[in-house]
């Protein structure tokens, strides 16, 4: 602050602007819910910047005051005013119903022992989302933050105030303002923010905990405002003059007073509803964009709380109810090269073998060589590495623990593990180009053309393609129409029978829908939907083999590079000549369904028909399909815009209501039926 006098109108413009971006801010980052575009916040920032300069004048709740662009020399401790508490932790439903058992002993306890008290209510309880980050407690004196601390030992924690600042969901001050207060709260680096930050980072991070740990703990603020932190605030720890009685009221003082506060907050009246709602944390864990590791069970009532106490360690009115662990650490111990149907080579890590969301884990992927240079793991062999479950079944390798450059190096290959050919590099990843002679990419071509979605030849597993291979020279898909009973019963483990299936089985799959025919092809970069609208769109195999990309690219989903690999597929004439060969052994692949003409004539085409009661020659889906087919439309309430109610047993309100508009009803079943049929078979 300055000493000389400052011009009264530039003051009032900066108390205004000071209070318009805490109110642009708060609706952005507490609120989730901004009301101005960056543009325009930055706009007025920049002018509250440039009114501070020329006034040498500074408000002590300025924005511009978040992020200090001092060095720090080092952390000094604080003592925060009350204990922060560990929690009691559940591993399982046993330990949480125990835990409530306890509760509902020592609620009824009181309540006998104490006949001349009010009783304490029948527990119930809040459930909160247990964050994965790093606990903070903030501080306030007469509504400004003074101070921020990490947990520490519960008693005593780190003061990280300059680093708390720069979390613009933080306020640096609040509405209430008598005497001292602290709060509770977990700071963490949203996932999302984390992705992003690590697009354009030297130095990726590995872990959202890690990284929200290291950002607060860092000497530097400047670093902890890149990291773009979040902070939820769950808890009043210390409050010299303030009671509540519950802990919606507690919630609600935290939501007054500008806190961020989860919107994940539920109450409950039985364990049961509970349980019940832990379940469902635990579903949708994966989709919310922070981590947790857990969720919290509270009793609601504050005198409760009060009488059940604290253990030495632990507050009695309170359990963590312990998700498993979805990332852990292991040692990376070898790398090896996979080849896939398309001549990609995918690196597979070995690694010591670790129990993880409780399967024990030996293999991880690594995706790519651009992965393993940007994980920084090329010199990781023998290193500790974090991993992490994902949604598929193999977990994945997201980083080394230290930084350190310990480890063996991963040589990557020149030629193919398979085949011996020459690696060529394209993109992130290493391709082998020798198409029609390295075995694991043709097996997988086999196998992935034989596949459920694809041709679905039963029977046909990875096992099969690769006798085939062996024993009958099988190359290409279309040598697979080309087999012989008198081929196949001579093999190992094949008898006439299982001859006999395999080639019914063949024989069905040659006149599988065109959708499922180009899938079985495996054209790069085009999955289910892209070949169902292929399908859908150009209705013959012929017409998606002509179809130019700049004419593909017109198709719903379909981008420039899917239609360049669709229409290169078709362009390469070793592709033209396998396709070509099914054909001429019989391979039909079949266009979609023309949809039968509709009789203009019929009595329902163009109307809005309602059907309601119980029909008893038909289903309410049949009736639908088949009024559908006339070219009506089936909807679900009546309306004026009704042409038309099918009325069947028991018809209630919708029945009276098409009376009341007056519209047209059928209410004989049988004249109906024969209206649908005579409309169908004219
Ligand atoms: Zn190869």
């Amino acid at each position: 602050m300055s000493n000389h006098a400052i011009d009264p109108k530039l003051e009032a413009r900066m108390q205004e602007l000071v209070q318009e971006l805490f109110t642009y801010n708060y609706q952005y980052y507490t609120l989730d819910n901004p009301i101005i575009s960056d543009k325009e916040y930055d706009a007025l920032y920049d002018e509250l910047v440039a009114l501070e300069q020329e006034t040498g004048f500074i408000l002590p709740n300025s924005p511009t005051q978040r992020v200090g662009g001092e060095l720090l020399s080092g952390f000094t401790p604080h003592r925060h005013l009350s204990r922060l508490w560990s929690l009691d932790k559940a591993q399982d439903t046993e330990d949480l119903l125990q835990w409530h058992q306890r509760v509902v002993k020592l609620v009824q306890d009181y309540n006998t022992k104490n006949p001349d008290q009010t009783p304490l209510p029948d527990p119930s309880f809040a459930v909160e989302l247990k964050f994965d980050g790093l606990t903070l407690n903030l501080t306030y004196t007469d509504g400004v933050l003074v101070q921020a601390a990490t947990r520490g030992n519960g008693v005593t924690g780190e003061a990280i105030l300059p680093q708390v600042k720069t979390i613009r969901s933080v306020p640096l001050t609040i509405p209430y303002k008598e005497g001292t207060i602290e709060v509770q709260g977990e700071g963490m680096m949203n996932l999302s923010i984390l992705e992003a930050y690590n697009q354009t980072a030297a130095d990726p991070l590995k872990n959202a905990r890690n990284a929200a740990a290291g950002a607060l703990r860092n000497l530097n603020p400047q670093v902890t405002a890149s990291r773009k932190l979040n902070a939820f605030f769950y808890n009043v720890g210390y409050a010299s003059d303030i009671r509540f009685e519950n802990h919606q009221e507690m919630i609600q003082f935290l939501k007054d007073n500008h806190f961020k506060v989860s919107p994940h907050v539920t109450y409950f009246n039985t364990i049961e509803e509970v349980m019940a709602e832990l379940n469902r944390i635990q579903e949708q864990r994966n989709t919310f964009d922070f981590l947790i590791d857990g969720a919290v069970v509270k009793l609601i009532d504050m005198r409760t709380r009060e009488v059940l106490g604290y253990t030495d360690k632990f507050p009695r009115w309170a359990v963590a109810f312990k998700f498993e662990a979805e990332e852990t650490t292991t040692v990376l111990e070898s790398v090896s090269w996979e080849v896939g149907r398309t001549g990609k080579i995918t690196p597979v890590a070995r690694v010591e073998a670790v129990e993880l969301a409780g399967v024990t884990v030996q293999n991880c992927t690594l995706n790519n060589i651009g992965d393993i240079e940007r994980k920084n793991l090329k010199h990781a062999l023998g290193s500790r590495v974090f991993i992490r479950r994902s949604n598929d079944v193999i977990p994945e390798i997201l980083g080394k623990v230290t930084d350190e450059q310990d480890g063996e190096e991963i040589i990557y290959p020149t030629h193919c593990p398979s085949c011996g050919s020459e690696l060529e590099m394209r993109g992130a990843h290493l391709f082998c180009n020798n198409r029609l002679g390295c075995k694991p990419q043709i097996v997988a071509r086999l196998a992935h053309f034989a596949s459920r979605d694809a041709m679905d030849i039963e029977t046909f597993s990875v096992m099969t393609a690769e006798q085939l291979y062996d024993e009958l020279e099988v190359r290409d898909p279309a040598d697979l129409f080309a087999l012989t009973f008198d081929q196949l019963v001579g093999l190992n483990r094949f008898g006439e029978k299982k001859a006999n299936n395999l080639l019914k089985a063949m024989e069905e799959a040659k006149s599988r829908e065109l959708a499922s025919f180009l899938f079985a092809l495996g054209i790069p970069n085009t999955g289910k939907t892209t070949t169902r609208a292929l399908a859908d769109h150009y209705k013959s195999l012929e017409a998606v083999m002509t179809a130019a990309p700049e004419e593909l690219i017109q198709l719903q989903d379909v981008g420039g590079i899917v239609a360049e690999s669709i229409s290169g597929y078709f362009a390469d004439p070793l592709n033209r000549s396998s396709i070509e060969r099914m054909l001429e052994l019989g391979v039909s692949p079949q266009g979609p369904a023309e949809p039968a003409a509709v009789n203009t004539d019929s009595i329902f085409y163009g109307k809005t028909v309602v059907l309601t009661g119980s029909l008893q020659l038909l289903t309410r889906d049949e009736a639908t399909s088949k009024l559908e087919a006339c070219g009506a439309k089936v909807t679900g309430s009546v309306s004026k815009k009704t042409d038309l109610v099918v009325a069947g047993e028991k018809a209630g309100s919708k029945l009276a209501k098409a009376e009341q508009l007056g519209i047209q009803v059928i209410t004989d079943e049988n004249e109906f039926v024969r209206l649908l049929n005579e409309s169908l078979n004219a």
